[in-house]
């Protein structure tokens, strides 16, 4: 069953909840956040889970104090429809954007400078939104309707 909340994170009413017999999970489809009620704060999983995420995703956690767990920034790898990921620095973290990579052929004859793959995820040419655009990022990838 899907739910709506207000985002804890950017107080948007475009924020879904999906809720399963043994957790639910949360996203934001304003600020691209998302979570599950299993993303306990200082937990164990939470700990392992920070592990295998890029530096922007530690930067941007965020808590929320009325469910007591944490919110990160959503990293969608859609295979072959490319992957939207979160950018930030340091500096501003509260200034992040969002990048949709696409996935583009390989140019006939460069296979060698690919490691022989025929496809690549064109990271360098990533379109990019502002970081309340979550949603025109998920269209250009294809995966909502208008
Ligand atoms: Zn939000």
């Amino acid at each position: 069953m899907e739910t709506k909340i207000t985002c804890p994170h950017c107080l948007s009413k475009n924020c879904f909840v999906e809720e399963q017999k043994e957790f639910s999970s949360y996203m934001c489809f304003n600020c691209g956040f998302m979570s599950d009620s299993r993303f306990v704060e200082k937990s164990l999983e939470i700990a392992d889970y920070m592990k295998t995420m890029p530096e922007s995703v530690k930067i941007l956690q965020f808590v929320d104090e009325t469910r007591e767990i944490v919110w990160f920034p959503s990293i969608l790898n859609m295979g072959a429809k490319g992957m939207i990921f979160p950018e930030t620095s340091k500096h501003e973290p509260s200034n992040y954007k969002w990048k949709f990579a696409q996935v583009i052929e390989v140019p006939n004859g460069k296979e060698g400078e690919y490691e022989g793959h025929q496809q690549f995820l064109d990271v360098e040419n990533a379109k990019t939104y502002d970081k309340f655009e979550f949603m025109d990022a998920c269209k250009d990838m294809g995966i909502i309707k208008e």
